[in-house]
């Protein structure tokens, strides 16, 4: 196949870049940088079958060539990132999620979007399952993310029913792992740097609120399973394991064996109490289910950090 993945330089565009060439397909990465990184995809570079192209997806893309698959994975995904690029996020939700729908119909492409839990947004049904519609504050400082990516949701779902085009929806819950940014914001590299520091850890909140952690190689794994599936409907890729931040923490202070304690800083506005996937679907559709313990993503994302920390 040839397949188009925006967002490449990104933690998971990254990933996937490597698992479809290593599966022989040719593959032609694009990003703007602005929060995906060069450095990430540098080992691709000369490599067999592999194109980058720096390219703000909001404008009229056009590839030469065949196309046989796209994966929309640009847009800020940090809370951090987002409320920082809201504008930027909305556009590339929107009218990104527009150019490559275009594309793909263009092109006769299978379209896969990278969707999130977050449009599940603060949920009232635990754990969340495909067809619960969400409690998203459109107006807040997470409605830039949640809501582009629902009308991404809803503009991937019109081109599927009104042009016939082959869709994939992928609500991808948290994921951590190799390639994270340090400074992104999310909980796992901020735990994992001021431990390896020696620093208190900065747990908001009281800590009780809970998310559930995927280790990449199983992200990558749902998400290639699921392009080649013929479910062109939402489906939740996450790992049910659901801990507390307050969990988190303290696993991260023992696996690094650090000094740092917990420190307890104001919840931000909107943060979700809990999160759980349901992924029932998934099991039974794909033949997918996560495999990877959290300790051992862990051992090696923190592993990652420190010789990033080193450079
Ligand atoms: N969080 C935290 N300390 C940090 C960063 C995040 O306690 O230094 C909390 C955050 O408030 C949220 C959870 O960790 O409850 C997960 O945050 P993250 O930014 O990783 O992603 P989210 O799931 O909120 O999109």
């Amino acid at each position: 196949m040839r397949v188009l993945i925006t967002g490449c330089a990104g933690f998971i565009g990254s990933h996937l870049a490597e698992r479809f060439l290593k599966e022989g397909h040719e593959v032609i990465g694009m990003d703007n940088l602005i929060t995906g990184d060069i450095s990430n995809i540098e080992h691709l570079f000369g490599r067999d079958g592999f194109t980058f192209i720096k390219y703000d997806v909001t404008n009229y893309v056009h590839v030469p060539g065949k196309l046989d698959a796209i994966l929309h994975f640009a847009s800020p995904a940090s809370p951090k990132d987002y409320q920082q690029l809201p504008i930027q996020t909305l556009k590339v939700g929107s009218l990104g999620t527009h150019k490559t729908l275009g594309l793909a119909k263009e092109k006769k492409a299978i379209f896969l979007l990278a969707s999130t839990s977050e449009v599940y947004g603060d949920p009232l049904v635990h754990p969340q399952k495909e067809d619960y519609w969400g409690n998203v504050n459109p107006i807040g400082p997470r409605g830039v993310y949640d809501e582009a990516k629902r009308f991404a949701e809803a503009l991937t779902m019109a081109y599927h029913r009104y042009h016939g085009i082959e869709v994939r929806i992928a609500r991808i819950f948290n994921t951590f792992g190799e390639r994270m940014r340090i400074d992104d914001g999310r909980a796992i590299p901020n735990f994992i740097t001021q431990a390896l520091k020696g620093e208190d850890l900065t747990v908001y909140g009281d800590g009780t609120q809970t998310r559930s952690f995927c280790y990449i190689s199983d992200m990558v794994e749902g998400i290639y399973k699921l392009l080649f599936s013929d479910l062109n409907q939402p489906v939740n890729l996450g790992n049910p394991v659901e801990m507390s931040l307050n969990e988190m923490a303290n696993l991260i202070i023992k696996l690094t064996n650090s000094k740092g304690k917990i420190k307890y800083l104001p919840l931000p506005e909107d943060d979700p109490k809990i999160r759980q996937p349901d992924i029932t679907l998934a099991k039974e559709k794909l033949g997918w289910e996560p495999k990877v313990k959290i300790e051992d993503g862990l051992i090696r994302t923190i592993e990652y950090f420190k010789m990033k920390l080193r450079k």
